[in-house]
């Protein structure tokens, strides 16, 4: 998506203008991909602007930068309300959250010794990620493995791998990429976990090399309510390849159908029944018209 510009960036504790958020060259994440971030959701939802599941994003983050060894200045409750003050200045309601802490200006070299840490948070106003269905092609390139890098962490770094596959599914003209791991299984898309709908069942991979994404778990967790049974376990090709229905899901792209892999059309080359029963669920959810749910929204006040 586009980016739209607001007016303030969050850096290391103050609200800069945005055409002044700026970086030195020499910073070490762009040489080595040494950041770790986040991809957080605000909604305009019935009692105000609603950021679904905060929590568990930053808990998410630490957890990155920790794999990163970083030492973080701030506190998840100083990002926490650093994130509420940034939507409350911007103005923004549907909006894109991207905090981002990354080894900055210090030393050339790849161990990142007296290099600071800084965080940075941007908040772009937002629709939806995908507006059509997607074709879909599986990549070339396998998703790390716990071999090669740390499992559940969002490091910057590790999207290398991911700009690859969809580099090469475009270039065919499809959508998307779907990711296996380095034993075949199927994983997961450059930047979305994915669910396979058989039988009326919903079935998620539970591959080492996916991300624990929050948006899937909130699928296995909300699935129950629409009388839906979900589980997780190894998935390969040809169970997608032959799946009743098979959709995207993740913080940006939320839910996105998918109607084909490799050109075999999936189940009628529709979007599905189940998939657009989670969809409105997780739609009403996140807009913070089914209260069961509204744990899961932190409101801006
Ligand atoms: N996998 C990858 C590689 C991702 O980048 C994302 C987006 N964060 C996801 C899955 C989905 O995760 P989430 O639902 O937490 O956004």
């Amino acid at each position: 998506m586009a980016i739209i510009k607001t007016k303030f960036i969050w850096m290391d504790g103050k609200f800069v203008k945005w055409k002044d958020a700026k970086v030195h060259i020499l910073t070490h994440a762009i040489h080595y991909g040494s950041a770790v971030f986040e991809g957080i959701h605000s909604y305009k939802a019935d009692d105000g602007t609603a950021i679904f599941r905060l929590d568990d994003h930053l808990d998410r983050l630490f957890h990155s930068a920790n794999a990163l060894s970083m030492k973080l200045k701030f506190t998840k409750k100083q990002l926490k309300d650093a994130i509420k003050n940034l939507i409350k200045i911007n103005k923004v309601s549907d909006a894109y959250i991207r905090p981002v802490v990354y080894y900055g200006y210090g030393n050339i070299g790849v161990f990142p010794k007296d290099v600071p840490t800084n965080v940075a948070i941007i908040t772009v106003p937002w629709e939806h990620y995908y507006s059509t269905n997607l074709r879909i092609m599986i990549s070339k390139y396998a998703r790390h493995s716990e071999k090669s890098s740390v499992f559940g962490a969002k490091i910057s770094g590790n999207y290398a791998n991911s700009i690859l596959a969809m580099y090469e599914v475009r270039k065919k003209c499809f959508d998307e990429a779907l990711m296996l791991d380095l034993n075949g299984y199927v994983a997961e898309g450059p930047a979305e976990n994915i669910f396979l709908v058989k039988n009326r069942t919903l079935i998620t991979p539970n591959s080492r090399s996916a991300l624990p994404g929050i948006t899937r778990k909130s699928i296995l967790k909300i699935s129950r309510d629409i009388g839906i049974r979900a589980y997780e376990r190894k998935v390969t090709i040809k169970e997608v390849k032959n799946a009743d229905e098979l959709f995207f899901c993740g913080t940006a792209t939320e839910i996105a159908p998918v109607i084909s892999i490799d050109n075999k059309k999936i189940g009628n080359g529709k979007v599905g029944e189940i998939t657009s029963k989670t969809k409105d669920k997780y739609y009403n959810i996140v807009r913070g018209k089914d209260k069961k749910y509204s744990k899961w929204l932190t409101y801006v006040e």
